[in-house]
């Protein structure tokens, strides 16, 4: 039964990394911890002052100092170019409407109405929420032809973006759930739920 549960589990993520990328993956010990973080506050990290939802400027770090700030899942995919597993983020299979951060420098990144489900392991996008949101850079790594997407504040690695998205753009943004912190919109909600009032 183990056999047959590893190869299920591997096929997986071969068909993963033929649509993403790298085979280092966060142990699941290391991923159950990233989301039991993801379920608090997003807004501020004390342990990381690079961290701001407000500051526009360029972040600068080395790697040791990243790693001195950075859980270590999310030092690994975003300064050392890792792929999560796919369909292990929480974002993958996720529709509550608000925005998307870096997790590493609070970048705005992507609003929820441009995620679609791309049926490929990780969450997607079609458009950046402004264009300096996003660094491109070509990535011929793994024997693939590829283009990285960074963020444009901090240029932590995110993912890549190909050309197989849905319209208006055509493009679709593979992201690394664990990378993106996601801030429910509140005004949005308070809203809806005035109207929802008897
Ligand atoms: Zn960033």
């Amino acid at each position: 039964m183990k056999q047959v549960i590893y190869l299920i589990t591997g096929l997986l993520l071969m068909a993963g990394l033929q649509q993403c990328s790298s085979s280092q993956t966060p142990s699941p010990e290391k991923e159950q911890q990233h989301k039991a973080q993801q379920t608090m506050d997003t807004s501020k990290k004390p342990a990381n002052p690079a961290y701001s939802r407000t500051d526009n400027n360029k972040v600068e770090l080395n790697d040791e100092e990243w790693r001195k700030i950075l859980p270590a899942d999310v030092f690994h995919i975003a300064r050392q170019k890792g792929t999560e597993r796919p369909w292990s983020s929480k974002y993958e299979d996720f529709s509550e409407i608000g925005t998307y951060y870096c997790a590493v420098c609070g970048n705005a990144l992507f609003r929820s109405d441009t995620k679609f489900e791309s049926g490929c392991g990780w969450p997607s996008f079609y458009e950046p929420i402004t264009k300096g949101s996003i660094i491109y850079e070509p990535d011929h790594s793994h024997g693939m032809s590829r283009t990285e997407v960074m963020c444009g504040r901090c240029k932590s690695h995110l993912g890549h973006v190909f050309e197989d998205g849905p319209p208006p753009t055509g493009l679709r943004y593979c992201i690394n759930g664990v990378v993106l912190d996601f801030e429910k919109a509140k005004a949005a909600e308070k809203k809806y739920g005035e109207g929802k009032k008897p």
